[in-house]
């Protein structure tokens, strides 16, 4: 009877260890995330708040994507002259897909998904147009001192990229249709923000974040940055790519120690 009442004993304090140290991970994850997220908008706060487990989840398969797939192509991050992907492919050679120009090029990480999408929006009876694709170092540098000459500096910084700084020469950006505001109102343009997300693409210059991204509107710029992204910006990050694009470059270490920590207990 002694006997037991030992092994009950013990197992019960067993619980109770186990308990108190589930609920001390969850404070020590808790404020982790509090700090990462700090300098975020309340409502991205709260959406990884509130559901911790399922944000590392997710964020675990997307940090164990290529990490170029994220990475920061902006005003304040400008890529190297040498960065040039590897696996760019002709899209003329996918006569499937509707080009505005038979050069374009794009990696072929973002082919499937970008044949999913134009196959989909044909059963719905509509084209995608696929304007304007990978753009060198070099092409970008052309195109933007074309755009002071005509414009001058101030909207040339606008409505272009200083070379380095555009997300096209990533091989992963892609312009749609007119490449003009008036895109939003057609057809396609409709199609696409409501559906691009499902195949991983992301609308990269929103409405209202000039002062975030760098950019006026661009209703026709789409990133692709896979299914698993779309799904953590619009979860997480209040559908906001450079949120999520900022977080992941802030944080990548905190985040995958994080995630090994957890793991590890
Ligand atoms: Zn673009």
């Amino acid at each position: 009877m002694i006997e037991k009442n030992k092994i009950v004993l013990s197992f019960v304090f067993l619980l109770i260890f186990t308990a108190f140290g589930c609920t001390e991970k969850k404070a020590a994850v808790t404020a982790s995330l509090k700090e990462m997220t700090a300098s975020y908008p309340s409502p991205i706060r709260q959406h990884i708040l509130s559901d911790s487990t399922g944000f590392l989840e997710l964020m675990e398969k997307v940090l164990n994507l290529p990490p170029e797939m994220f990475v920061m192509a902006d005003k304040k991050h400008a890529l190297g002259e040498n960065f040039i992907p590897k696996d760019l492919v002709k899209l003329a050679d996918y006569p499937d897909l509707t080009l505005s120009r038979k050069t374009l090029l794009l990696r072929k990480v973002a082919l499937p998904d970008l044949r999913r999408m134009s196959h989909d929006a044909q059963k719905a009876g509509i084209t995608i147009v696929i304007s304007s694709t990978y753009r060198s170092y070099r092409y970008q540098k052309m195109l933007f001192n074309r755009e002071v000459k005509l414009y001058g500096l101030k909207t040339a910084e606008r409505e272009s990229a200083r070379p380095g700084t555009s997300q096209h020469q990533l091989g992963v950006a892609i312009d749609f249709g007119s490449i003009s505001d008036e895109y939003a109102h057609t057809p396609a343009g409709k199609w696409l923000m409501e559906n691009a997300w499902k195949y991983g693409f992301s609308l990269s210059y929103p409405s209202g974040y000039e002062w975030l991204t760098g950019y006026r509107s661009e209703v026709w710029h789409y990133r692709y940055i896979t299914p698993l992204g779309t799904e953590l910006q619009r979860k997480y990050f209040d559908n906001v790519q450079q949120y999520m694009l900022m977080f992941i470059h802030d944080n990548r270490k905190k985040l995958t120690e994080l995630i090994g920590t957890i793991k590890r207990q």
